[in-house]
This record gives structure tokens, C-alpha cells and sequence, in this order.
């Protein structure tokens, strides 16, 4: 199908994507890659009046360890996610997870931050995400704010993000020594979106004791789901 007719605004900075939002309101869609919003537009469950592309903007795009943090910038393709030597390295559960998500044309375009920040409980990178302990960063009319993956999705396809609001970085805390994780995908075929899936993130003490255990859940709930109780067990 053929989307309804929109304006289509490129920004330039943050800050111009910000005022082109404010300026057009709730009338008004960000868009990274695209992969998610325009099928969504194609099928007419969203007509957005103004769309804001924001997949230019420089400075959005990197993957790296700084202070105790992995950073994920959200114009990272999911591609760039899966062949970066330093996830394949220290955060595999990454790169395996996204080999599974749609197939690589998308996977080229696709971004993390559209990924989270569509709202998506059948999107794999939540899950991921919840399993990490991720914190999300934002920037808005007030400036940034940080927001606990736990507190960042609200309902079906709805977040903890203003309108204007655009999720800039993904933070994870560093991989730890004895630290690691698996993503688990039933999907009925290659490249569908999960009927179920589940990540795990474990982290070991020298003894071997689990010390800390990350379970996120995909598509079995209106929103991305923690496993708390077989977390506790
Ligand atoms: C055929 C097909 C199969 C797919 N299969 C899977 C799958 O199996 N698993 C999976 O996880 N995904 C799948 N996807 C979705 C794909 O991974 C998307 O690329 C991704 O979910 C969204 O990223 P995007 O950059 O394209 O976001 P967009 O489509 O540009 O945006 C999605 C939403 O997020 C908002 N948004 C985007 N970026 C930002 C930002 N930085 N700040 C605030 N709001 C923002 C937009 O306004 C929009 O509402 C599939 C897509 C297609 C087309």
C-alpha cells in the first residue's frame, strides 16, 4: 500500500530535529531507518503528517567502552552492531541476537535507537536490552535524561520518550571478566519477527557463583517483558 502524504523534513543537528518537532507537534514522526515507520505508514496504521529524518545527523552513529559503560549511538546500524570486533569480542549476545533479527538489507539500515525506541514487545533488541540492564539516553525540550530500561516501555508501541523527545545513546554496564549471555529466537521462519524469544545475561564471581542474572522476554507481552521471578530462582 501507499502511504498518505506527508512533509518530509531533514535535520541537521539534534537541536534543529528538536524544533522541527516542536514546531510541528504531535503531527510530526521521527524516523532513523525507516524499517519500522514506513511499513507502518505503507499498512496506514500510522499517517504522521511531518516526518523528521534524523539519519543523518552527525555524531549519533558509535560503538565504545567509556568509563563503565558499553555506548551504543543511536544511529548505529544493526549491521555496524553485528560485525563490531569489540561486541563480537565482549558482548556476543549482541551480535548473535541481531544475525537473527530480519535480514541483513534491513539489518543495514535499521538502527538500534529505532529498534528501542519504536516500542515494539516483538522487536528483539528489548529484550537484549532488559536482559543488559540498559539505560537509555534521551534529548528533549528540557535537555537529556537518563531513563532505566526497566521505566522505558509504557505499552503497546508506547515509551517513557516526549514527543519531542529523541533517544540519543544506549549505555550497558561493561562486560565483567566472568560475564556472558545467550539469545534464544522461535520464529517460523528465517527472518521473521519472534513468536517468542528470550535473552539471558549471567555474571559469574572467581568462584563460579552467579552474582547477577538478566533475563528479557520478546513478544510474549504487550511490551518487552523482565523475567523477575526466574531471575530470583
Ligand atoms: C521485513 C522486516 C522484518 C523485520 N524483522 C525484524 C525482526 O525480526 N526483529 C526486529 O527486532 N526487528 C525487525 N524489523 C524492524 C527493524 O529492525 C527496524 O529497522 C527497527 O525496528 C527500527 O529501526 P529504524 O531505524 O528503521 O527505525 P524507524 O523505522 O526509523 O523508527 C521506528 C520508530 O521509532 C521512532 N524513532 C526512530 N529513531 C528514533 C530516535 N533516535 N529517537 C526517538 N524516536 C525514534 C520513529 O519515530 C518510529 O516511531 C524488521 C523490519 C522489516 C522491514
Amino acid at each position: 500500500m501507499i502511504p498518505s502524504n506527508f512533509s518530509y523534513h531533514k535535520a541537521t543537528s539534534i537541536k534543529d530535529a528538536i524544533a522541527l518537532s516542536q514546531t510541528h507537534g504531535e503531527e510530526a514522526k521521527y524516523m532513523s531507518g525507516g524499517h519500522s515507520l514506513l511499513p507502518m505508514m505503507k499498512l496506514r496504521f500510522a499517517s504522521p503528517e511531518h516526518i523528521i529524518d534524523i539519519s543523518k545527523i552527525d555524531g549519533l552513529s558509535y560503538i565504545k567502552e567509556e568509563g563503565d559503560f558499553l555506548k551504543l549511538g543511536a544511529l548505529t546500524t544493526q549491521s555496524e552492531m553485528e560485525y563490531s570486533p569489540l561486541i563480537k569480542q565482549k558482548y556476543a549476545i549482541f551480535s548473535d541476537a541481531i544475525k537473527l533479527t530480519a535480514d541483513p538489507s534491513v539489518r543495514n539500515v535499521g538502527t538500534i535507537g529505532g529498534n528501542i525506541a519504536h516500542g515494539d514487545a516483538a522487536n528483539d533488541q528489548p529484550a537484549l536490552m532488559l536482559a543488559m540492564r540498559a539505560t537509555i539516553i534521551a534529548e528533549g525540550l528540557n535537555g537529556q535524561k537518563s531513563i532505566p530500561i526497566d521505566e522505558f516501555f509504557h505499552g503497546f508501541y508506547m515509551t517513557a520518550l516526549e514527543p519531542s523527545d529523541i533517544l540519543i545513546e544506549i549505555q550497558v554496564p561493561k562486560a565483567k571478566n566472568r560475564s556472558g549471555g545467550a539469545y534464544h529466537k522461535v520464529e517460523r521462519k528465517v527472518g521473521d519477527y519472534a513468536t517468542a524469544g528470550v535473552a539471558v545475561h549471567v555474571e559469574l564471581d572467581d568462584s563460579g557463583i552467579c552474582q547477577e542474572i538478566g533475563i528479557g522476554l520478546t513478544n510474549v507481552s504487550a511490551v518487552p517483558m523482565r523475567l523477575d521471578r526466574g531471575e530470583d530462582i
